[in-house]
C-alpha cells in the first residue's frame, strides 16, 4: 500500500456497534464489567480507551512499526524512554536539539543519576569515544532544532546494535511522511504528535512506535503507572490529522524549497540553514534517509545584530510570532528567546546557536504570499 492510502486508512474501522466510519470520541473513565474480572479488554481509561487504541495502531502503521503509543506530550514520551533507565546509566545524546528535551535530561533526570553526554553528531563515528559499558541509551534529533544538522540514523543504529544500546530517535522535524527511522535500525522512534503529525496548531500529544514486544511492554507499564495519557478528543483530533499528513507535508516541501531559495538569493540574508541545500554538510546523508526536506528553516541576516533580528520577527504579517511548528499556518521564531531559552547560553554559542538566528516553520499558505511577507519584513530592517 501506497503511503498516502496508508496514512488515511491507518488505525482506523468502522466502529463496532454502529459502523460510524470516524472513531467515536470514547469521552469515559471507566468501563462496566459483567463480573468481576470479566470484561471486554478495557478496564479503566488511564490504562486503556477505544480511540487511544485507535490512534496507537495509526502510530504503528504510520513508522512502520509494530506497537504504538500515545503520551499527553512529546516531552510526557521522552520521559517514558528515559525511565527505562536505571540511576548510573549514561545516554549519549546531541548537541544541538529540542530545547525541552535538554530541559528535561539535564535538569529533572541528572538528580536521578543519569549521566548525559551532549555531543556532535554530524559524523556518527564520533559516539564510539563516548561509549562505555553504562551505556543504555542513544538519543537523535534529526535534522535538528534549529540548526537543520542531519545524522546519518543507519550508520548510528549499526554503532548502537553493535554494543546492545538501544536507540531513540526524535522524527518530529521530519515527520513519518518524510523518514521512517525503524526502517534504519532505530528500536524507538519518538514524535511531539504536538507538530507535523497534528498539524493543526491544535492539540499538544506525543508518541513512541517500536517492533519490539518486550521494549512495548515496558514503555506500556511506564505509560500506565505514570499516568502521562492524552484524553480522547485529542485523540480524535489526531486520527483526523493523520488523514491529511501526505498532502500537507507535500505542500510544506514545496513551499520550504521556494523560502530557502528565496532568502538564500536575498542580499539581506547570510546565511539559510535547511537541508534541501545540495551543499549542505549532510545532504547526502539527508537525500538517503529522507524522501523530502520538509518546511523547517533558520536563517540569520547579514545585518547579525539581535536588534534587527527582533525587528523582523515583529514586522510579519503572514507568518505568526510563536513557539511551535509543523501547522499549517507559518509560524517565526526566535530560538535564542523562545524555543531554546532553557539551554544555557554559553553551551548555544558553543553549538552554532546565534543570538540572532531567526527560525520558520513554512505552513501551507499560498507561497507567494509567504514570500511576500518575509520580502516586507527584511526590507524594514
Ligand atoms: C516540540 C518538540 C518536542 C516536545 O514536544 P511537546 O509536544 O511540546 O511536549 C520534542 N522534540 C521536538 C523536536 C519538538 O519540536
Amino acid at each position: 500500500m501506497k503511503i498516502g492510502t496508508k496514512f488515511i486508512h491507518a488505525g482506523v474501522e468502522p466502529d463496532p456497534t454502529t459502523g460510524a466510519i470516524m472513531t467515536p470520541i470514547y469521552q469515559t473513565s471507566t468501563y462496566v464489567q459483567e463480573a468481576p474480572a470479566q470484561h471486554k479488554g478495557y478496564e479503566y481509561a488511564r490504562s486503556q480507551n477505544p480511540t487511544r487504541t485507535a490512534l496507537e495502531t495509526a502510530f504503528a502503521a504510520i513508522e512502520n512499526g509494530q506497537f504504538g503509543l500515545a503520551f499527553s506530550s512529546g516531552v510526557a514520551a521522552t520521559d517514558a524512554v528515559i525511565k527505562l533507565l536505571q540511576p548510573g546509566d549514561e545516554v549519549i545524546a546531541g548537541n544541538d536539539m529540542y530545547g525541552g528535551s535538554y530541559r528535561l535530561f539535564s535538569k529533572v533526570f541528572e538528580k536521578f543519576g543519569i549521566k548525559f553526554h551532549y555531543i556532535n553528531m554530524q559524523d556518527a563515528e564520533n559516539i564510539r569515544q563516548y561509549m562505555n559499558d553504562k551505556t543504555k541509551l542513544i538519543w537523535i534529533e534529526t535534522p535538528t532544532n534549529p540548526l537543520m544538522n542531519i545524522t546519518d540514523i543507519e550508520a548510528v543504529a549499526a554503532i548502537a546494535k553493535s554494543s546492545g544500546v538501544l536507540l531513540c530517535v526524535d522524527n518530529t522535524f521530519a515527520s513519518p511522511y518524510l523518514q521512517n527511522p525503524l526502517d534504519l535500525g532505530a528500536d524507538i522512534v519518538m514524535h511531539s504528535v504536538t507538530k507535523y503529525i497534528g498539524g493543526h496548531s491544535d492539540v499538544i500529544q506525543g508518541c513512541l512506535v517500536m517492533n519490539n514486544k518486550e521494549l512495548k511492554e515496558q514503555l506500556y507499564f511506564i505509560q500506565k503507572s505514570c499516568g502521562a495519557v492524552p484524553g480522547p478528543q485529542d485523540c480524535f483530533l489526531v486520527l483526523r490529522g493523520i488523514k491529511t499528513l501526505h498532502v500537507r507535508m507535500q505542500r510544506h516541501c514545496e513551499n520550504g524549497e521556494k523560502v530557502a531559495q528565496f532568502l538564500r538569493n536575498h542580499p539581506k540574508v547570510e546565511k539559510v540553514f535547511w537541508c534541501g541545500f545540495e551543499d549542505h554538510p549532510n545532504f547526502a546523508v539527508a537525500k538517503k534517509q529522507m524522501r523530502g526536506f520538509g518546511g523547517m528553516m533558520s536563517f540569520i541576516l547579514k545585518d547579525n545584530s539581535v536588534d534587527a533580528a527582533k525587528k523582523l520577527l515583529s514586522s510579519t504579517k503572514v507568518f505568526a510570532l510563536a513557539e511551535s511548528l509543523g501547522g499549517v499556518e507559518s509560524l517565526i521564531n526566535h530560538p535564542a528567546s523562545m524555543t531554546h531559552a532553557s539551554i544555557p547560553r554559553e553551551e548555544r554559542i558553543k553549538n552554532g546557536l546565534s543570538d540572532s538566528l531567526i527560525r520558520l516553520s513554512v505552513g501551507i499558505e499560498d507561497v507567494e504570499d509567504i514570500i511576500e511577507d518575509l520580502e516586507q519584513a527584511i526590507a524594514g530592517v
